[in-house]
């Protein structure tokens, strides 16, 4: 099962730089059409056709760590009896 992903970009933190929307190999995050309060137009995760991985690719290149990612780990079930 492919794992599943989740990111949480700071809007505020973010300078629009666009470096987590170029290297995203699932195209999952676009540039706002708004601005933020420095003046910046924010990354947004956009993630409707459930593609993101949490490889956290976007947050390791993001030079102001404005990106959390979260991953959804499958647990296996434990033997009763052991
Ligand atoms: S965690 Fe990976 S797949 Fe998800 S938005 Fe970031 S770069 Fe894309
Ligand atoms: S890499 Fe970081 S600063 Fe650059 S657009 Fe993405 S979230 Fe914003």
């Amino acid at each position: 099962m492919a794992s599943k992903g989740r990111i949480v970009i700071d809007s505020e933190r973010c300078k629009g730089c666009e470096l987590c929307a170029s290297v995203c190999p699932h195209h999952s995050i676009h540039m706002a059409e708004t601005f933020n309060a420095k003046g910046y137009r924010p990354a947004v995760w956009v993630d409707t056709d459930e593609q993101c991985t949490g490889c956290a690719t976007c947050a390791v290149i993001c030079p102001d760590a404005a990106i959390k990612v979260y991953r959804q780990v499958a647990l296996r079930a434990v033997p009763s009896g052991v």
